[in-house]
């Protein structure tokens, strides 16, 4: 017999799409300014110099609806494995039973074993066009770190990256990852930094976190302007870059005949989410739910507030309107570290506001517990960041189980758990 049309949904690599989708475009209302950190006007283009470089500043406020990816990121599109394939999870199916059917897009495979590679690429590349040296970075669970790390040496950039404490003793592989690469890893707080000195004087016992860890990159690249700081997650710039998942999907839902009921992804700053659902919100409106689903330990959406905040911890970010925890918010040390962000992105917190999509927060123990039951239905170790949106889409097709409903859920499966095995040992120890 032969597979499925729908088992696996792969496309050649000249179909990966030529431009990204700009969703800052389609807002019912326009987005409130970033704010100046220091005098909290809103922030100009000129005052956000120190830290990123024009083309990036100049996407950060685009409004323009579509955007060119450079022939040089698509190209290392492919060695990222894009386009990545939309699999459908017939195991899963039958496991829960359910009328629903569940594909996935697989951000899992690749090099880089995530989604972030999508835009580390493209920070890169436009940084080392502009002339620059090297860039500084945050990273916590490690797959932003690792992604640009090698984003830097295909475009021939110094890295260096601050990597939160608690990750940093849990994930030691990751700095191995960094470190094959090429890049320079501190554990965050450093000694590096005179912020990082100042936090490990007050508190040496501190897990660290990611809004530590960005004041230290910034820090590094304001002290030298041939060094710029690149984030992986939040800014509208990123977003952009990773709605190549969504568009992609669209394309392969097309081709197999297929439209999404209901679109989830987990949100940590939001990329993953933005970059699956945006295009979709473009292309079926309300006739899909969308739903971001994040952990219970840094739940911004369903019970942050949505107020002006910094950025990071030290206050050297600009000021962004967004759904938040409070800046000097210290999450629980959770495995799923990407998910340990006090903030969200403001354009994801926009489509939140305005209904567009729904949000769902779970523990850690139900998500792991949703990953292992992934990985003995379709073999895949999904990460403990996209065990959250696994989580809720089993929670739906359950739900359509029980009204007797079929209905078509797709989410997408951020990466893969393979160097987070020691959360998954602990899950099957009763050590969580
Ligand atoms: C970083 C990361 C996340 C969370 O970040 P977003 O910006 O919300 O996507 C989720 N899953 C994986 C695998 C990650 O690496």
């Amino acid at each position: 017999m032969n597979p499925p049309k729908d088992a696996r949904i792969d496309m050649p690599a000249e179909s990966i799409p030529r431009k990204w989708y700009n969703f800052a475009a389609d807002l019912p209302e326009p987005l409130e300014p970033m704010l100046n950190p220091k005098t909290r006007e809103p922030i100009r283009k000129e005052d956000m110099e120190a830290l990123f470089c024009k083309e990036i500043i100049k996407q950060e406020f685009s409004l323009e609806r579509h955007v060119d990816i450079p022939a040089e990121v698509r190209d290392n599109y492919v060695t990222l494995c894009r386009p990545t394939p939309l699999q459908r999870a017939y195991h899963l199916e039958r496991e829960l039973g359910t009328p629903a059917k569940i594909f996935f897009k697989r951000e899992d495979i690749g090099p880089l074993g995530s989604h972030k590679g999508n835009s580390a690429l493209a920070q890169a590349y436009y940084n080392a066009k502009a002339g620059m040296e090297a860039l500084t970075t945050e990273t916590g669970a490690g797959q932003w770190g690792s992604a640009l790390a090698l984003a830097c040496k295909i475009f021939g950039l110094g890295c260096t990256v601050f990597m939160v404490r608690n990750s940093y003793e849990a994930k030691p592989y990751r700095k191995t990852v960094m470190g094959i690469y090429g890049a320079d890893v501190h554990s965050s707080p450093s000694k590096a930094t005179e912020y990082g000195k100042r936090v490990l004087a007050e508190n040496p016992d501190t897990n660290g976190s990611l809004g530590i860890a960005i004041s230290e990159a910034c820090e590094l690249a304001a002290g030298n302007p041939k060094v710029k700081y690149a984030l992986g997650s939040v800014l509208n710039h990123v977003m952009l870059h990773q709605t190549v998942i969504g568009l992609e999907t669209i394309e392969q839902m097309k081709a197999a005949d297929i439209v999404p009921d209901k679109a989830i992804a987990c949100v940590g700053g939001g990329s993953n989410f933005a970059g699956f659902c945006f295009p979709m919100m473009r292309e079926y409106g309300r006739d899909c739910q969308f739903i971001a689903a994040e952990s219970s330990a840094t739940p911004s959406l369903t019970k942050g507030e949505r107020r002006y905040d910094y950025g990071d911890t030290g206050c050297m970010t600009p000021m962004m309107m967004m759904y938040t925890m409070g800046h000097e918010f210290m999450p629980s040390g959770i495995h799923a570290g990407g998910l340990r962000y006090h903030g969200m992105s403001p354009l994801v917190s926009e489509a939140y506001r305005h209904g567009m999509c729904s949000a769902v927060a779970y523990d850690q123990t139900e998500t792991f517990e949703a990953g292992m039951m992934f990985a003995n239905a379709e073999g895949i170790i999904p990460a403990p960041e996209s065990c959250h949106a696994i989580k809720a889409a089993i929670d739906c097709a359950l739900a359509a189980k029980r009204e007797s409903r079929e209905e078509t859920i797709v989410f997408n499966l951020s990466g893969h758990g393979l160097i987070d095995l020691y959360g998954y040992q602990q899950y099957m120890d009763g050590k969580l």
